[in-house]
């Protein structure tokens, strides 16, 4: 049916042509005789020469615009020309007929409209339904641990950072360091520069990794080191810990592991910031493609909300010791 109302627009544009210069034709064919001070012209013979005139025009424009009512229409077994011809008759009875078929389709509009909403929906719906989510929890680095104590109420922000350190630093170096720095655990989720997940700090519970905003939100964090400005000393400016932004596997998990909590917690997507945005920081740097995450967050969400098997595996993370409090 989709196709159906595009044929028939395409007929009424050739169509409206058709009438208009046969209006035009019409009127200077009178004028024409008027100012020869001849009698108006016999109507009987005006009407077979602006008709024939109408299918020849309408024919012609067909042809051009590639237009043929029966192949549009999916009809098969009409030759070529005699497709062009009756093109050609309804077209050149100006506006008329094909205005009687949009009539018709209008007075069967609601079935129009849902199998026009049928054939739309169709394509989208078949490829995410085998869309997974593809992150795994058992709780983090200390399942027995609550981080630095449970919350009082489930997260309602969700902050991303970089490691400060080099692209290739391990979970196990980034663990290390959060215990030299006394702050362990800090975040709750740890992406390396190979795409993998480490979860870290049990998700029911508050993780120091952004001050202020702790007992409230979620930490991600993706290794490396993504601010370039040649006045912090701290910085990648002269790129001596690697590459200044995150790899392409690095971004998508931690769009991923976003778009889970966002559906876990029931996170807006305005409640996802960058570290400087709560803090006094440059941190994910000037080089981190915060709204390229965001972005890619926000797809999964919608993907996973039509995807069944997605949708299981929510089910089964719901029901896990560790997510909620
Ligand atoms: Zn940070």
């Amino acid at each position: 049916m989709a196709e159906a109302l595009a044929v028939l627009i395409r007929l009424l544009v050739v169509s409206t042509i058709v009438e208009r210069v046969l209006e035009i034709a019409s009127q200077i064919w009178d004028y024409v005789l008027q100012a020869d001070g001849k009698p108006k012209a016999d109507p009987g013979r005006k009407r077979v020469i602006l008709q024939t005139a109408g299918f020849v025009l309408g024919t012609a424009l067909s042809l051009a615009m590639g237009v043929r009512v029966f192949g549009m229409l999916g009809i098969e077994g009409v030759p070529f020309l005699l497709d062009l011809v009756f093109t050609g008759i309804l077209v050149g009875g100006g506006t008329e007929p094909v205005h009687s078929l949009i009539k018709f389709l209008e007075e069967n509009k609601d079935r129009v409209k849902r199998e026009l909403n049928e054939a739309r929906a169709a394509p989208e719906t078949v490829m995410p339904e085998l869309e997974t989510i593809g992150i795994s929890y058992r709780g983090g680095l200390y399942p027995d641990r609550p981080g630095h104590g449970l919350r009082t109420g489930n997260p309602d922000l969700i902050v991303f950072h970089h490691s400060a350190t080099h692209l290739e630093t391990s979970f196990d170096r980034i663990v290390q360091i959060e215990r030299e720095r006394d702050l362990d655990p800090t975040y709750h989720c740890v992406v390396t520069a190979d795409g993998r997940h480490h979860n870290y700090c049990r998700w029911d519970s508050i993780g120091w990794h952004a001050k202020g905003v702790n007992a409230r939100s979620l930490g991600i964090c993706l290794v490396g080191n993504f601010h370039t400005d040649p006045a912090d000393p701290s910085s990648n400016a002269n790129g001596r810990f690697g590459p200044p932004q995150p790899t392409e596997a690095q971004l998508d998990t931690a769009a991923r592991v976003i778009a889970l909590w966002m559906l876990l917690y029931n996170i807006p997507d305005t409640q996802v910031v960058p570290h400087r945005a709560v803090g006094n920081t440059s941190c994910p740097g000037d080089r981190f493609p915060a709204q390229e995450l965001l972005d890619r967050a926000r797809k999964y969400r919608e993907m996973w909300a039509r995807s069944e098997v997605a949708q299981k595996e929510l089910a089964e993370l719901r029901g896990k010791e560790g997510v909620y409090v």
